[in-house]
């Protein structure tokens, strides 16, 4: 299962020194349980981060507090080591009264940050382990209406703090015009909230082709994603990852089944280094700052 995952995409993520280092990785993974969070990022990395449960009771599993917990591994690929923690919040969205459950998760934000601020402020500070939350992908039910109320209070308290990926999960449960309704109807709510998600940028350097690929992969935010690390047996015979039904087969790694293919292009590929540089230099600058007024220093 271990396969190629694209985070060592040398040319286009330039903070080359600390690369060749190794460097961390970590991101959140929030949204109602039984959203597909676990395969997905089974799926993006390749690898069973996450163990495939036998048979799942979805009752059994629901809690009522939100917990928060980590899973860590270390992938090489060209000889660049990556120190991979995914940060889930398994509870969040479940209880009856929701109220409250994005406050374990802004805890967890901040106090990586604090930690962060911690060592910095020490005199030998040449090595701090950046613990910060570099992205926060957030799992929208695929109701094929619009946001919930849940989901927008959600944003707001975290879209200051984090490079914010929101993305509809199992997308595979509506069809192509529903999901295109849906994306519009999801974009019109965050527009209206003042909601700010990440964006890639573009810069005045880029060539042609970047600035392309790159409106094309805005384009289609929110991603539409499908997760599944199972094989299928594929259009030409050949096995591929996917899920299967009565009639057809939905591919993962085709751009025309789901946006898989952009939600690993924009977390993993082209831009996780843009997505720490965000993290470092504008949003736990401004953490930082507002910390530090507080404190009155
Ligand atoms: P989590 O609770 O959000 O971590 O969800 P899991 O990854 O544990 O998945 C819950 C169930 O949904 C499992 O039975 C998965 O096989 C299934 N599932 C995961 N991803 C998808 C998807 O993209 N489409 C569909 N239809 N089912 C999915
Ligand atoms: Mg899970």
């Amino acid at each position: 299962l271990n396969g190629y995952v694209g985070f060592a995409n040398l040319p286009k993520q330039w903070h080359r020194k600390s690369i060749r280092r190794g460097f961390n990785f970590n991101f959140f993974i929030v949204g109602e349980s039984g959203l597909g969070k676990s395969t997905l990022v089974n799926t993006l990395f390749n690898r069973e981060l996450y163990p495939q449960k036998e048979v799942r009771d979805p009752s059994a599993e629901k809690q009522t507090n939100v917990k928060i917990e980590t899973v860590s591994a270390d992938i090489e690929e060209n000889g660049v080591k990556l120190h991979l923690t995914v940060i889930d919040a398994p509870g969040f969205g479940d209880a009856i009264n929701n109220s409250d459950s994005w406050e374990p998760i802004i805890e967890e934000i901040n106090s990586r940050f604090d930690q962060y601020l911690e060592a910095e402020t020490k005199i030998n500070r040449t090595t701090i382990i950046d613990n910060r939350v570099h992205s926060l992908v957030y799992f929208i039910e695929p109701t094929g209406h619009s946001l919930k109320p849940l989901d927008i209070t959600f944003m707001k308290k975290v879209h200051t703090k984090v490079n914010l990926i929101p993305v509809i999960a199992k997308s595979d449960t509506l069809t192509e015009e529903e999901i295109a309704d849906f994306k519009q109807r999801i974009l019109d709510d965050i527009n209206t909230q003042g909601i700010n998600i990440f964006r890639p940028p573009t810069y005045e350097k880029d060539d042609e082709e970047t600035i392309l690929s790159c409106q094309e992969l805005m384009s289609r935010i929110p991603f539409a994603v499908v997760g599944s690390t199972d094989e299928v047996s594929g259009k030409d015979g050949n096995n591929v990852r996917g899920r299967a039904y009565p009639w057809g087969i939905i591919e993962v790694d085709n751009e025309d089944h789901c946006d898989f293919v952009r939600l690993r292009q924009l977390l993993i590929r082209d831009y996780l280094e843009e997505l720490r540089e965000t993290t470092a230099k504008k949003l736990y600058e401004n953490y930082r700052t507002e910390k530090l007024r507080n404190m009155g220093i």
